[in-house]
């Protein structure tokens, strides 16, 4: 997907706050950061959202999580903070390539608005 915005940022062409790289998982800091911790976790292949997975995807799924509790422990919010993945729009999801948002660094709200 060459003009997808987070395929551009895995394969460095577009400039992103990198934070973590995995062979293939990418985390980067959200441009517009809702949190003092607000890091996307993105899978480098082209996934457009949660709703696109399957069992091939297991092995990198599992990396992904795996990113998000190292990108918590990293910036030191390991003991509280949120991750959240909108699939759709109707849920908010403004950017067709799956990513897991982890939100950290103050107290959140429940439920979600
Ligand atoms: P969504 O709304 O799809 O759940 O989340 C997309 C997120 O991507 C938003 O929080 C938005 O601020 C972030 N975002 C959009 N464009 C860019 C960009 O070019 N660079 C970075 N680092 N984040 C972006
Ligand atoms: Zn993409």
């Amino acid at each position: 997907m060459s003009d997808c915005l987070f395929c551009r940022i895995a394969k460095r062409e577009i400039p992103a706050d990198v934070v973590l790289e995995r062979e293939d998982v990418l985390a980067f800091r959200d441009v517009n950061p809702q949190a003092p911790t607000h890091v996307l976790v993105i899978p480098k292949e082209h996934v457009p959202s949660l709703a696109a997975l399957d069992e091939r995807h297991d092995r990198m799924l599992a990396s992904l999580v795996g990113a998000v509790n190292e990108v918590a422990r990293q910036d030191g919010v390991a003991d509280g903070y949120r991750t959240v993945t909108n699939v759709g729009p109707a849920a908010g999801q403004s950017v067709e390539h799956l990513h897991l948002h982890v939100l950290g660094g103050r107290s959140f709200g429940w439920p979600p608005g």
